[in-house]
């Protein structure tokens, strides 16, 4: 058994250690439930935020109003997201963080990423493309600097990096003060992710063996 065939299986374990995690439970208002969509053939990774409440409910990243607004952006169905052969959803808290008292969700945990990031990421070693969903996916990478500088300036950052905003119901208002975002970013952003989402590949054929 060489290293790569033994990958499924230690992501899959780590995988398992993470659903366990405890580690912030008495700061998160609705108890640890991590969510996220990895798996060892990903290509593209979604490196995201935190979840909301909708999606700490059913357990799937970007199942809300902003993963709509996400999915407009890259051109792609739900069947074509939440394919995790192909793309991996991580955010950098994997646990609901709850409210702000002003509004607005609290940031990630900052427990979570220092503590799991890395060896999720080595667990998947194809990803040839990361896409920076808002200002804590980006600073957690590309240290400090702002968002909207990032994504106007997000050709400084291919081939594997994409920063983008945080498709948050605020971003609507945003995207129509900054048209340059649907004119110039977005049909950039489809053109990189397309070469990298082909199809997964299919078992390797077995040919039968020769007549004897
Ligand atoms: S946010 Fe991260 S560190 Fe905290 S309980 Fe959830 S998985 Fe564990």
């Amino acid at each position: 058994m060489t290293d790569h065939d033994s990958a499924p299986d230690e992501l899959a374990s780590l995988v398992a250690q993470v659903r366990a995690c405890r580690v912030c439970a008495d700061s998160l208002p609705l108890g640890p439930r991590p969510v996220l969509h990895v798996s060892p053939t990903a290509r593209l990774l979604i490196a995201s935020q935190a979840p909301g409440t909708r999606v700490h409910e059913t357990g799937i990243s970007f199942n809300d109003a902003s993963g709509d607004r996400l999915r407009g952006w890259l051109g792609m169905d739900r069947e074509t997201f939440y394919d995790s052969r192909r793309i991996a959803i991580l955010p950098m808290g994997l646990c609901y963080p709850g409210r702000l008292p002003r509004g607005g969700d609290r940031p990630p945990r900052p427990e979570c990423a220092p503590l799991w990031r890395a060896r999720l990421l080595a667990g998947m070693p194809d990803i040839a493309l990361t896409l920076l969903v808002g200002s804590y996916a980006q600073a957690a990478v590309l240290g400090p600097g702002r968002v909207e500088d990032r994504v106007r300036n997000f050709r400084d950052f291919l081939p594997r990096y994409f920063p983008l905003p945080h498709p948050s119901w605020r971003t609507g208002a945003w995207e129509r003060r900054n048209p340059w975002f649907a004119a110039e970013v977005l049909p950039a952003l489809r053109a990189a992710i397309a070469p990298i989402m082909a199809p997964p590949r299919a078992d390797p054929v077995r040919t039968p063996p020769p007549p004897a």
